[in-house]
């Protein structure tokens, strides 16, 4: 369509060097043709043209003292993408991989993802290209504050509300909280994903990957199929993939595999989740350093991995989960995943799966639950912690968890519905970024040119 042409055309000019910014709305722009078409007031009030410009991009220097006394620096960001549906919201990321294109994809998906929640949450995203690995504590603690000292004047409880993401988690939240309350004498929801003692959530922590976990289950009930003696393979070691192991392990489930930044962990007849996660709680980040403890494993490092993919793809499983970082699976790798029999993709990760490889599983009817969705039980549970604050309540553990399995299977119910409306109800894809577009996109109309 010609109008939906032309704003991918101006995106990539007015845009140039963020590829994955540009994937991601090119992923969404061609996925919403048909209800674009039908409403010439979508493009009378250029309502695109707005949904790919962010509302206000905080780019800024960080500096902090390391402990040999020394100054770095890094660049931090802040991009408020949209607050069509409520306050910004959506995570910090610390990354070395972090810059401009990155973190506006992740708000633009950000966007959409809110809006398939049915909550009231604009979108947005931030981080700094600040490597955590290797740091201290008082490191994290020195650039949390240093990051927090330029962040506060554009955030609050009403206004945006940052969380987690790679690299930011309890500990993290805990000093970027401290260091608000200092600077602006407040106490108050202004960020999420906090340490349960200073108002976080219950369950916060584990929702990520218990929602997708609750998302597939959906998934696979619509095929009257279940989780159990399900062979999954799971990349990344973080808070989502341990998470969802878990629950899969709840489940019945199969665990084959997980992988960190040195290589892929794998265990042909599953591996034990339970010890996988006492390890990482108790020792740390290092996956290759559990061979000792765990029975029949196999660890492959990252330089023998495929030149064009990654090896945890090359297995035979029935289920994919990337929960590792966007982009980790290739052409190759949904290739690979094809040929040895996997027929279900879900998506922990924000965006994992590239653009080729995305139309290799569509062309082979892979079913797949796009990350917009299947991963949005992070950010629901972030607006029950916003809930919670705002009341001064809080919620027991159970509530909680009710609450993030409606929450998903609403999701799962309204895409899929959406799918079968448009297309056929197993294009989750088309689905999630229709429905999502729409509750935008219609709350936009709403407001007038804003
Ligand atoms: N970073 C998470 C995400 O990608 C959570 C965001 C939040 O809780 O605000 O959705």
């Amino acid at each position: 369509m010609q109008y939906i042409e032309e704003v991918l055309q101006s995106v990539k000019e007015s845009n140039p060097n963020e590829p994955e910014f540009y994937q991601a709305v090119e992923e969404v722009l061609s996925s919403i043709n048909q209800v674009v078409e039908g409403n010439n007031e979508y493009q009378q009030q250029a309502i695109l043209e707005r949904l790919v410009e962010p509302e206000r991009q905080a780019i800024f220097r960080v500096p902090w003292l390391d402990d040999n006394g020394k100054v770095q620096v890094n660049r931090g960001f802040r991009i408020e993408f949209s607050s069509t549906l409520g306050p910004y919201k959506g995570g910090l990321r610390f990354h070395p991989s972090v810059n401009q294109s990155v973190v506006k994809f992740l708000g633009f998906e950000q966007v959409l993802k809110n809006a398939l929640t049915g909550l009231p949450l604009g979108g947005a995203k931030g981080g700094a290209d600040f490597n955590p690995k290797g740091k201290s504590d008082n490191e994290i603690m020195r650039f949390c504050q240093s990051y927090m000292t330029e962040l506060y004047r554009h955030i609050g409880a009403n206004t945006d509300v940052p969380a987690g993401d790679i690299g930011v988690g309890a500990r993290e939240i805990g000093y970027l909280f401290g260091q608000y309350k200092r600077i602006s004498n407040q106490f108050e929801g202004v960020l999420t994903g906090k340490p349960e003692i200073m108002g976080g959530s219950s369950l916060r922590t584990e929702a990520t990957g218990y929602g997708v976990a609750y998302f597939l289950s959906a998934m696979l009930d619509a095929k009257g199929d279940s989780l159990r003696g399900k062979r999954c393979l799971v990349s990344g070691a973080g808070n989502v993939a341990l998470y969802l192991m878990e629950k899969l392990d709840q489940y019945d489930a199969v665990i084959l595999s997980c992988s960190d930044s040195k290589g892929t962990l794998y265990c042909k007849d599953g591996l034990d989740v339970a010890l996988v996660k006492h390890l990482k709680n108790e020792q740390g980040a290092e996956l290759r350093d559990y061979l000792n403890e765990l029975k029949d494993s196999e660890f492959t490092p990252v330089n023998q991995y495929p030149s064009d993919g990654h090896h945890v793809w090359r297995y035979e499983a029935d289920i994919a989960l990337p929960c590792a970082t966007q982009n980790e699976i290739t052409e190759k790798d949904a290739e690979a995943l094809v040929e040895n029999g996997c027929s279900v993709v879900c998506e922990g990760a924000n965006m994992p799966t590239t653009a080729d490889a995305l139309k290799v599983f569509k062309d082979n009817d892979v079913f797949l639950g796009p990350s917009k969705a299947a991963n949005a039980g992070g950010v629901a549970t972030s607006q029950f912690e916003m809930a919670q604050n705002a009341s001064m309540q809080k919620w027991r553990a159970e509530q909680v968890d009710e609450k993030l399995q409606q929450v998903m299977k609403s999701i799962f119910d309204t895409i899929s519905a959406t799918a079968k409306q448009y297309s056929n109800e197993h294009d989750l894809v088309l689905g999630a970024n229709i429905a999502g577009f729409e509750r935008v996109a219609d709350a936009m109309l709403k407001q007038g040119v804003v």
